[in-house]
Order: C-alpha cells, then sequence, then structure tokens
C-alpha cells in the first residue's frame, strides 16, 4: 500500500466500535464501511484524478492587527471569526478540509491577542461570532478556557462561542472535567457545541452520553454533516441521521459536498445529487422540519447554501456558483483578503467562484454521471439548469 498524503490517526476507541460492527454485520456492510471510509486510509487516495487542491480556501485570508499576523484566525464573514487554538485530531478523517496545514498551536498570549482584536473599535459593531475550531479544540481546554475568559474580559461584543469537536463520536471518554467546564452557562457569552455526525452507527451508547453530558450544562449541541459517497449518499441513510439527531436533540446545521481535495474522488458525490438529496429530504415530509439541514458548498470564497439561483453554469467539470458575498465588504472585514484565481466579480460587485464537480461528464449526455445507485426518482430531480456550455 502507497504512502498516505494525509497520516492514517484511529483512536482505540473508533477501532474498537469498527470490529464490533465488522464481526455484528460484515466488513461490506453499510454499518462497518460508514467509519471505516471516513477513518482508513485506502489506496483510492493515489488514484488520478482531477482535483488537486490543497487546502479548502485557495486564498490568502489570514489577519494583521498593528503590522504584525494573527496566526490562527481566519476572517472571510461579516459576524463571525474563525479562530484555531490547535490544529492537532484525536483522529483523522479522510476527506478533512485541515488535512494540508500545518500543525500549530497558539499560546495564551496570543489567544489574548485575539479576544482583544474581537473587541477593537472596528470590529466592535460587526463582529458578533466566534467559531473555536482547529484541529480539534478540546484536546486543549485549558487554551480554549483561557480564550473565553479573554473574550469575556476584551469583547463584549462577542456574545456566541461555538466550539468545534469530533470528540464525542471518536473518543467520549474525554468529555469530563475541564472539558465540560468549557460548556457551563456564563451570561452573557453563550457557548454552543459543533460538532460533524455523519451516519447513525457513530451515535452509540458512549457518544450519546458525551453529547448529553454537553446538554446537561445548558449548552446547545448542533451537528453538520459531510455527504460522502459509500457513507451517508443515500435517502435512507440520511433520513435515519436527521431522525437520531433530532431525537436527541443535537440541531441539524449544514450538509456539505465532500470538498475537491486531492486523494477525495473517491469519497466525492455529484454536486447535482447533493441538491436533489438535500431536496428529497427536506421536502418530502420524511424528517421533522426542525431537522432539516442547508445544503452547501465549501467554495474558495466560502460556503454558499444552494438556494434557487446559485448554480448558474456547467463548463465540464466545473459549475460557476453565485454568491451575495461583496468584494467589497469581504476587503472592508479583511483588507489581506485576495480573490482567488477561481472567483469573479459581477456586476453588481457579487463575487462568483467556479467549483469542482464530484461526478464525471456523460459527455454524449452532456450531463453529470450519477451514482448508479441514485433510484429513479433522484434521477428525475436533477437539476435541468445545469448545461455543458458549448
Ligand atoms: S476531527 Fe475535524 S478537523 Fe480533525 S480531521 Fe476530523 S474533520 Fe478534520
Amino acid at each position: 500500500m502507497s504512502k498516505p498524503l494525509f497520516r492514517e490517526l484511529i483512536t482505540p476507541f473508533l477501532r474498537s466500535r469498527m470490529d464490533t460492527l465488522r464481526l455484528r454485520h460484515g466488513a461490506a456492510s453499510p454499518e462497518y464501511q460508514a467509519l471505516s471510509r471516513q477513518y482508513h486510509y485506502t489506496d483510492d487516495e493515489q488514484a488520478p484524478a482531477v482535483e488537486a487542491n490543497l487546502r479548502h480556501y485557495e486564498a490568502d485570508i489570514g489577519l494583521s492587527i498593528d503590522g504584525e499576523s494573527l496566526p490562527g484566525v481566519e476572517r472571510l464573514y461579516r459576524r463571525t471569526l474563525v479562530i484555531e487554538p490547535t490544529l492537532a485530531c484525536a483522529a483523522h478523517c479522510r476527506y478533512c478540509i485541515r488535512a494540508n496545514y500545518p500543525r500549530s498551536n497558539l499560546t495564551e498570549d496570543q489567544l489574548t491577542r485575539i479576544a482583544k482584536y474581537c473587541g477593537n473599535e472596528a470590529n466592535r459593531g460587526d463582529l458578533r461570532e466566534i467559531l473555536v475550531t482547529g484541529g480539534d479544540v478540546l484536546l486543549v481546554p485549558d487554551r480554549v478556557n483561557h480564550l473565553l475568559n479573554a473574550i469575556r474580559e476584551h469583547a463584549p461584543n462577542i456574545r456566541t462561542a461555538r466550539i468545534a469537536t469530533r470528540i464525542p463520536v471518536q473518543d467520549p471518554r474525554r468529555i469530563t472535567g475541564d472539558v465540560l467546564r468549557i460548556f457551563e452557562a456564563k451570561s452573557p457569552l453563550r457557548v454552543e457545541l459543533a460538532t460533524q455526525i455523519n451516519h447513525r452507527v457513530e451515535l452509540c451508547t458512549e457518544s450519546v452520553a458525551a453529547y448529553q453530558a454537553v446538554m446537561d450544562r445548558g449548552a446547545r449541541v448542533y451537528a453538520q454533516n459531510v455527504l460522502l459517497r459509500g457513507v451517508n449518499d443515500r435517502i435512507d441513510a440520511l433520513v435515519d441521521l436527521y431522525d437520531a439527531l433530532r431525537e436527541l436533540g443535537i440541531e441539524s446545521h449544514y450538509l456539505f459536498h465532500c470538498v475537491p481535495l486531492r486523494g477525495m474522488a473517491h469519497l466525492r458525490t455529484g454536486l447535482e445529487e447533493a441538491v436533489a438529496l438535500g431536496r428529497a429530504l427536506t421536502c418530502s415530509g420524511g424528517i421533522s422540519g426542525r431537522a432539516k439541514p442547508m445544503v452547501a458548498a465549501m467554495t474558495d470564497i466560502g460556503k454558499i447554501v444552494l438556494y434557487d439561483g446559485t448554480i448558474l453554469r456547467r463548463e465540464a467539470r466545473h459549475i460557476l456558483l453565485q454568491s451575495d458575498y461583496t468584494l467589497e465588504e469581504r476587503r472592508r472585514w479583511n483588507p489581506n483578503w485576495r480573490l482567488p484565481e477561481s472567483a469573479e466579480v459581477d456586476s453588481a460587485g457579487r463575487l462568483r467562484v467556479w467549483y469542482l464537480d464530484g461526478a464525471e461528464l456523460d459527455v454524449e449526455r452532456e450531463a453529470p454521471i450519477l451514482n448508479p445507485t441514485v433510484d429513479a426518482s433522484r434521477r428525475a430531480v436533477s437539476l435541468p439548469i445545469l448545461r455543458v456550455a458549448s
């Protein structure tokens, strides 16, 4: 087997969970594959493919303050600042957008500077939230507690802190003591746990208990999910997942199309297929209205939720997506931000971006090739506006 681009890292908890699923259901079962495809390296990652990006934004989105760069911070959006205290994780999800980021940890001094940046005069009017992510920040709970205390002291404009983690499904025994203290209510800063769960099989007894312990501290828990070929790209798997989240009181956020990273072609669906699955999931009455996710693509200019009018046209494997972000505002929030090569500005000053689809193209039909397991109803809803440019 050849060497992975992203080192395989699997916790003992996940290994034991996969062993149990393999023995109970078999190695080819959807239950075992749902975990194995997320964590095991395979030679599929070395197969020739068009996906070549090493990072999810092919753009410089770093910040500086008083001429000095502020590491571990990304500013793309008006209301929310992304802060990355660590880039280490308990386990490596094969398709992760952070796979090719250099490993780093922020010091307490750097976190205090970030808190001051959040509360300075220029940002007080716009910034309302921080997304504390990584890596997995629950590996460094003392740093997260330090950051939250600094935010309370220096940035009263920040009303919500979102703490992103997969530890409840990767190593739930870590959700104790110091970690749980992060989620204790301390008004006026509301702390939420943002997680990623891609298949119902991840919600075993230990993981559910970990999420429950956080909710018992008064924190909200919400999940974003990634649509992955062979893991959850079937309507029955998605219905099961969102039913389970609803039952547990975990709120739904985005259902992400898998990003076009190098080595990940085998895990990606077509974008049309993602939209069709999202439509089947949210417009069918199959799940609670309170469990419906927003289908979104992570592009070089940020997230684009795939509403009507966001998919403009196709040229071979690339799809032009329309956003309502404007270049002017983007530069106002982050003067360092540069327009990536994949992006353009429309006549109203709004950003558009070319996004690499996950589906191969059937040149004769002038349409993307759908997954052979896609059923007839899903074929019938494929987007009529997508055409190969002549
Ligand atoms: S835990 Fe999160 S940051 Fe770490 S590899 Fe998985 S998705 Fe990426």
